[in-house]
């Protein structure tokens, strides 16, 4: 038989969290190794289970979720999204402009699908959550990266969000709070981004995943209420503000300008019909969330276990010599960067597979989220405290010897 091939389509698609490190990793945990693993934000398998409550949701609404719902999703649920978008003051959204999904990946890709043809250009940031260059370039459309600045606290780079705007460009995409730097812009910044997309007829997708996710008593404002005249999607989900990535409950929210989007609209909903609708049991699970005990704030307040894990990996990475690393105020992540005098790494998935190697530390290079340069990596301080310390000993170690080489 003729060898199959994959799609050309693919060629040129990436998803390094999930790429060829992890699967090392896999082989030797097949071989009996312990990995420490600082690569994925998948935070139940940390022990940071889902709240009680929406548990005991799901196991009494399972019995009832066998059916296939409307495909743009059940209508409490929806409705409890309304709410939320009210009390983030995002403009007129009504529950018709509500999509559940799969997660809010299922949705990124029919925001992009739905939009896209070939040769349009989609804003991205760089480093950025690999899915948005990954899907937009599967809708057939450019991928074009701007800049977030290390010097700022990695806040985008306007001048370059400027520069790169072209008359193929449709839309921008905001990570806000941001994986993988933890960045969390202000209500300026978002301003002005909001002004460029007014100026040039842009659609703003903000993926706010980690909007609650937020340290120090940061506060978390949505784009989309500050742009009632520019067509805003929205994406949000369960997975990480309520621990419950497996549940695969996410949302997307269409605000703003929807009379000028009557058509981007009805592609929307045919993608939406065409895979029926989102699983059932996550649906229910999300108006028990909204409405219920919000209990992230008690690990992200000072002293909560995710504050105090962030504070002992910031603390720890960055007393190695020749790393660097912004604080994150927001979200799962940090992204240090290694100094190029003392770091001269030519490939960076060549210096995670060694890390790897050597010390059974998994973490993702910072190429795997678009960053143009081989000097930094993507590590999440989900692990207890104990783990996150003998992993960044381990880093440590590998460091000391890198540097030596
Ligand atoms: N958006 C961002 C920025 C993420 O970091 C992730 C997962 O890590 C997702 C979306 C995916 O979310 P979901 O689990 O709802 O598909």
């Amino acid at each position: 038989m003729k060898p199959i091939a994959k799609s050309s389509k693919l060629a040129n698609i990436g998803y390094d969290i999930r790429g060829p490190v992890l699967d090392k990793a896999r082989q030797m945990e097949d071989e009996g190794h312990h990995i420490i693993k600082l690569n994925i934000g998948n935070v139940a398998a940390f022990g940071l289970e889902p709240p009680d409550e929406i548990v005991q949701d799901m196991i009494r609404n399972l019995p009832h979720a066998a059916a296939y719902t409307d495909s743009k999703g059940l209508f409490a649920p929806r409705k409890a999204i309304v709410h939320y978008t009210q009390e983030k003051k995002i403009p007129h959204v009504a529950v018709d402009d509500v999509y559940l999904g799969n997660g809010a990946s299922e949705l990124i890709a029919f925001s992009m699908n739905a939009l896209l043809d070939s040769g349009d250009e989609v804003l991205i940031p760089s480093p950025d959550y690999p899915l948005y260059t990954a899907v937009v370039g599967l809708s057939g459309g450019t991928p074009v990266h701007y800049v977030c600045d290390e010097q700022s606290g990695w806040l985008p780079d306007l001048e370059d969000i400027r520069r790169k705007v072209t008359s193929r460009t449709k839309a921008i995409v905001i990570i806000n709070p941001n994986n993988p730097t933890g960045a969390l812009y202000p209500v300026s910044v978002l301003q002005d981004i909001v002004e460029v997309a007014r100026k040039h007829e842009l659609v703003i997708f903000a993926d706010e995943i980690y909007d609650k996710t937020l340290f120090d008593g940061e506060t978390h404002t949505s784009i989309a209420s500050l742009a009632d005249d520019v067509l805003c999607v929205t994406f949000n989900g369960l997975s990480k503000n309520y621990r419950s990535c497996g549940y695969r409950a996410g949302w997307m929210v269409v605000s703003g300008a929807k009379r000028d989007a009557k058509d981007y609209i009805e592609g929307l909903n045919m993608l939406a019909s065409m895979r029926l609708c989102a699983n059932t049991p996550g649906q229910l699970a999300i108006q028990t969330a909204l409405g219920g005990y919000q209990s992230i704030k008690d690990l992200v307040a000072p002293g909560g276990r995710l504050a105090r894990q962030r504070d002992l990996a910031y603390d720890l990475l960055t007393q190695i010599p020749g790393v660097t690393v912004v604080k994150p105020k927001a979200a799962l992540y940090m992204f240090p960067r290694l100094d190029p005098k003392l770091y001269p790494i030519a490939d960076d998935q060549q210096f995670a597979y060694e890390l790897l190697a050597e010390e059974k530390v998994l973490i993702v290079q910072g190429t795997g989220f678009n960053w143009s340069q081989p000097d930094h990596f993507r590590v999440v301080f989900l692990p207890n405290a104990d783990d996150l310390t003998e992993a960044v000993s381990r880093i440590a170690r590998f460091l000391d010897g890198y540097r030596k080489r």
